[in-house]
């Protein structure tokens, strides 16, 4: 009898200590950890050197999670354009190339300074926490040559948690339905696009998904997961899905639990939301761009900026552990309006009009009157509704809800939105 059946994979974490530090313990945690690298890195990263050089900062000036603030973001362009003026890695390795045990490269291209040894924490949490146990026997779909994330990051998280690994890699669909069948494989790892196709086939050759295959749990990443295609792998299955979040540069930054509330910062990293104009952080509650420090001394990457826009937030989550948690992931900087001091994302637009079926067609319009923002949020209906004043106000409840502004609610008739129209449509003249 496979021993995972009978284990609870609701509850149990991969380092309680770690994960259910009170908030303030957390916090003194982290900003040791944070002066540790700051110190390791001014001496062994040459990048990171000149940039705190340059704005004349010194180690001791940085004590504090707070303190950050004062370094200069770096970005990804940043990044290529100083690995091209010094290759290989731009002076961003913290150790001699001779020393790494892999080097990985990522679209861009970005060369990317492996492990020595594997002691990432960010992804085996996201795992542990998404419901894989010791004994999970896993399918990893992910593409294993060049890039990072296969090998370096899912294959090493899940040996640490003790799974076992099948590393098929990306295609061959008819082939990992086998497998999956002959092993009884428990566990996959990949995009959720990519378990809707192994879905689809295993029917397609006259399995039956629930008796035949013995899926339990999955993790999915690098692909947006829509809640109603959750579901239904959920339920084809019969399986738990659980995603996580993270760059190639950066690794794990999020990752959500059973209770799937969002997703927790990883205990090896330490991630700010912030003003991408001014690089302050923002705080608990508002829309910021994530911007993550690891205290990995191979790559020792101090306030990278990844381009996406999320929430941060602070109030405890059920399943016990106690770090903050990105609400979903809003969008790119590049494509967010600032509207009354705080970002609104296209994401956003959909997330409120996805709440309701009677909903055609809609579009943001942002205007200026009297030195103030306002937002109107243009809405053709499906058909008429008998109570629009009822709905106008649900819908002006959810605007609060998720953008955390007020907005103006209008029906407007059917055809006024113009064909290609955008989605946040910024009227504001500033003259
Ligand atoms: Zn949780």
């Amino acid at each position: 009898m496979p021993k995972q059946e009978v284990m609870d994979r609701t509850v149990g974490f991969l380092k309680k200590n770690l994960e259910t530090m009170p908030q303030k313990k957390r916090l003194e945690y982290l900003n040791q950890k944070l002066r540790g690298v700051i110190q390791y890195a001014y001496k062994n990263s040459q990048a990171f050197k000149s940039k705190m050089d340059s704005t004349g900062l010194k180690p001791k000036d940085i004590q504090t999670i707070k303190d950050l603030e004062n370094i200069p973001i770096t970005k990804k362009t940043e990044l290529m354009e100083l690995q091209k003026k010094n290759p290989p890695f731009g002076g961003f390795e913290g150790v001699p190339v001779t020393e790494m045990r892999r080097i990985f490269i990522s679209p861009g291209p970005i060369y990317e300074p492996g492990e020595i040894e594997f002691n990432e924490l960010g992804w085996a949490q996201g795992m542990y926490a998404g419901g894989f146990r010791p004994g999970d026997i896993v399918i990893n779909t992910f593409s294993y040559h060049m890039v990072p994330f296969a090998l370096q990051m899912v294959d090493n998280s899940l040996h640490r948690i003790g799974c076992v690994i099948i590393p098929t890699g990306i295609g061959n669909t008819e082939q990992q339905v086998n497998i999956l069948k002959d092993f009884k494989a428990t566990g996959y790892c990949g995009t959720p696009s990519f378990l809707l196709n192994i879905a689809e086939k295993a029917e397609e050759m006259g399995f039956d998904i629930k008796k035949d295959l013995n899926l339990r749990v999955g993790f999915v990443a690098a692909e947006m997961l829509a809640e109603s295609l959750r579901s239904k792998l959920e339920e084809k299955f019969g399986m738990i899905i659980r995603q996580a979040y993270g760059t190639a540069d950066i690794r794990c930054l999020g990752y959500e639990c059973i209770k799937k509330n969002g997703m927790h910062v990883p205990d090896d990293k330490i991630v700010e939301t912030v003003d991408p104009n001014t690089g302050k952080q923002v705080g608990p509650g508002k829309t910021g761009e994530i911007v993550a420090t690891t205290f990995d001394k191979v790559y020792p990457l101090i306030r990278f900026g990844t381009g996406d826009l999320s929430i941060l937030t602070e109030t405890p989550c059920p399943c016990g552990r106690t770090s903050p948690r990105l609400l979903k992931i809003l969008g790119r900087v590049d494509q967010a309006t600032k509207v009354r001091g705080l970002f609104v994302h296209p994401g956003q637009v959909d997330e409120v009009a996805s709440r309701y079926p009677q909903i055609a067609r809609y579009q943001i319009i942002i205007t200026r009157k009297d030195q103030k923002d306002e937002m109107i949020f243009r809405i053709e209906l499906k058909e008429e509704v008998s109570q629009p004043e009822k709905l106008k106000e649900e819908i002006g409840g959810s605007i609060r809800d998720v953008m955390k502004l007020r907005g103006e609610v209008l029906f407007i008739p059917k055809g006024t939105i113009p064909e290609g129209a955008k989605k946040i449509e910024d009227q504001r003249s500033w003259a």
